[in-house]
């Protein structure tokens, strides 16, 4: 009996290194790596001894025989991913998994001084950087975040009923006390101090600064009130201090939710949840007590492309279908959709859509009365918000045009980074630029803001070893600035 990651999996592949077979994939260098979503066991190969478990810092791995009725499904998925590719059944295939070059921690020479460097931002790939820097090198870190509060995306990004993911933030937090350690909260760069001064303090400045700024739609009429970017939702249900506790209405029975990745079913889950099951999360109280008054009774998703191609992961809609409280529906306006559905092959996204209730929604009606519901819609692009002073529906299209009435839409099309000081910023990717994490010797990246915001937390460990490989490697060479001492910037990071 083998073992079987699920549906938490944050996929920083803390569990292969620890396998003794080679049977997690994909592996950090395979070509899968960080497009999946999660990491798959080959039940074949498995000797079934643990290690992975012990090791995962999210608590998604367990044996295949103890999976709750939930979880069940991730046996199958977890073996499908081997479909023609087993690592041990003598027929080596189009993705045998051989093992690859051994990856040792990187080192820096013996009797090297300890570098002192800034990392700016608490989140995942900060935190990836500085556990690299404290448990692999000898230097002092000095932990910069603009909030007066650490943790970042873990923090105020993941949906709070996710409580297996969110702690990874307790892993990370084990580093805020680390002697080599200065953290300093409420310190914004660009406003309490500059990144020249910074970069003059330290050897060397990591910008793990991520990407929050939302995209927009680029329709007309999505600047009017009651149109949401879906990062001040999740900011609102995860208690932001940048968000007030009043951002978001819930009076409409209809919310349009535009975009079906991750963040678009987090959305749609804890808007039509129970707010009970939400009450011993970490949620915001403020928006707790929202949700408890919500009128809210359909969410509808709206994806651009068919099912086969949505930007959601598997476990992320494998959750969703499985909950009780609420019912998902697949609008089938159109014959592409059924068709992707009933042909996907077993371990495709769309196949897991085979079990889900069908339905040609009438967009002219008010959502059904009863249990809360989901409808996903594919293959529906939106064209314009409708209403004068206030969204009163989303025209999409879809064969003909559609106009879906709905009193709340939010948009949730992804992120884009911000500039950072006077760093080279490319307005077209939202990003700084870098080569392997260095903008230049002694200022570097790490993150959304290095590779554009796509990747989950585990995505950051990689990123993480390259940017600090490369800050290493400066180091070791001489090509670090000389640092000047303080000043006002000593003041500012003294707060
Ligand atoms: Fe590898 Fe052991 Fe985990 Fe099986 S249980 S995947 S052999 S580490």
């Amino acid at each position: 009996m083998a073992f079987a990651i699920t549906q938490t999996c944050c996929a920083d592949a803390s569990c292969v290194s620890v396998c003794p077979v080679n049977c997690i994939h994909p592996a950090p260098g395979e070509p899968d790596f960080g497009s999946t979503g999660m990491l798959y066991i080959d039940p074949q190969a498995c000797i079934d001894c643990g290690a992975c478990a012990d090791a995962c810092p999210v608590d998604a791995i367990f044996p295949v025989a103890s999976l709750t009725e939930q979880l069940k499904p991730y046996a199958d998925i977890n073996a499908s991913y081997y479909d023609g590719k087993s690592t041990s059944d003598g027929d080596p295939g189009p993705n045998f998994h051989a093992w690859g070059e051994p990856v040792f921690d990187r080192a820096i020479p013996a009797g090297f001084a300890p570098l002192d460097v800034a990392v700016v931002g608490t989140g995942p790939a900060g935190m990836y950087a500085v556990e690299d820097l404290l448990s692999h090198t000898n230097s002092r870190v000095t932990l910069i975040d603009r909030l007066p509060v650490a943790g970042g995306l873990v923090r105020h990004g993941v949906a709070p009923d996710h409580t297996s993911t969110r702690k990874i933030g307790e892993t990370f937090a084990r580093f805020h006390h680390h002697p080599r350690l200065r953290l300093r909260l409420g310190v914004e760069v660009g406003t309490d101090i500059s990144a020249a001064e910074l970069a003059a303090r330290h050897d060397a400045v990591i910008y793990a600064v991520g990407a929050s700024s939302p995209r927009d739609l680029g329709v007309p009429g999505e600047d009017l009130p009651g149109s949401l970017a879906a990062t001040t939702v999740v900011g609102w249900y995860n208690g932001h201090p940048d968000v007030p506790a009043d951002a978001v209405d819930l009076a409409a029975e209809r919310v349009v939710l535009v975009g079906n990745g991750n963040v678009a079913l987090d959305v749609a889950r804890i808007l039509t949840m129970d707010p009970a099951e939400l009450a011993n999360t970490r949620i915001s109280p403020d928006a707790l007590e929202r949700l408890r008054s919500s009128k809210v009774r359909e969410v509808v998703v709206l994806g651009r492309r068919g099912p086969e191609d949505a930007a959601y992961t598997g476990p992320e809609l494998l959750g969703l279908a499985g909950r009780h409280d609420v019912d998902l529906v697949v609008d089938e306006h159109d014959d592409r959709i059924g068709q992707a559905i009933d042909t996907a092959a077993r371990g495709d996204k769309a196949a897991l859509l085979r079990g889900v209730r069908r339905e040609a929604v009438d967009w002219t009606a008010p959502p059904p009365h009863g249990q809360r519901r989901i409808v996903l819609r594919f293959h529906s692009a939106p064209r314009a918000f409708t209403g004068d002073t206030q969204v009163r529906g989303l025209r999409v299209t879809g064969g003909e045009d559609v106009e879906i009435a709905a009193g709340r839409v939010i948009r949730a099309v992804g992120h884009r980074g911000a500039p950072v000081g006077d760093l080279r910023f490319d307005e077209r990717t939202g990003t700084i630029p870098h080569t392997g994490g260095r903008v230049a010797p002694g200022t570097y990246v790490v993150g959304w803001i290095k590779r554009g915001p796509s990747g989950g937390i585990g995505a950051n460990r990689t990123c993480a070893r390259e940017t600090v490989g490369a800050l290493l490697d400066d180091a070791i060479a001489g090509r670090l600035p000389r640092r000047r001492r303080g000043g006002v910037v000593r003041r500012a990071l003294r707060r």
